[in-house]
């Protein structure tokens, strides 16, 4: 995809902070954290969400969520991390090719789902 910033990213023709590559995925830290240790990580190939996922991306998706605890646990998230999968507008997505946010490395994220008790 032309125009897609994190195809840029992957390709290298927008500088990042990388985290890890491998043949089907690339992590890049967020430019603008929202926890100490805050990075994403995409598949290589432009998926514009995960409402866009198929039967054929499952080894990929696999792939990358086995892939979530290795590199956060490297990355410094000792005591556990967040994931978050933002997709469409109701979801807040801002940037359409997928993504997951693993955020961590502080104090205890704020909840973001009201636990009924
Ligand atoms: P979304 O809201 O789509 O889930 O998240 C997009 C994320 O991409 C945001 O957290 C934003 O800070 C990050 N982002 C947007 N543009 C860039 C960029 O050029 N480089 C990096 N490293 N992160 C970016
Ligand atoms: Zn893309």
């Amino acid at each position: 995809m032309d125009n897609c910033i994190f195809c840029k990213i992957v390709r290298g023709e927008i500088p990042s902070k990388k985290v890890y590559e491998d043949a089907n995925v690339f992590a890049f830290h967020d430019i603008h954290p929202a926890a100490p240790v805050h990075f994403m990580l995409v598949p290589k190939q432009h998926i514009d969400s995960l409402a866009d996922v198929e039967d054929s991306h499952r080894n990929l998706l696999g792939e990358m969520m086995l892939l979530v605890p290795r590199l956060a646990k490297e990355q410094g998230c000792t005591d556990g991390f967040r994931t978050v999968i933002n997709t469409g507008s109701v979801g807040g997505q801002e940037v359409y090719h997928l993504h997951v946010h693993i955020m961590g490395g502080g104090k205890r994220l704020p909840g973001m789902i009201p636990h009924p008790r």
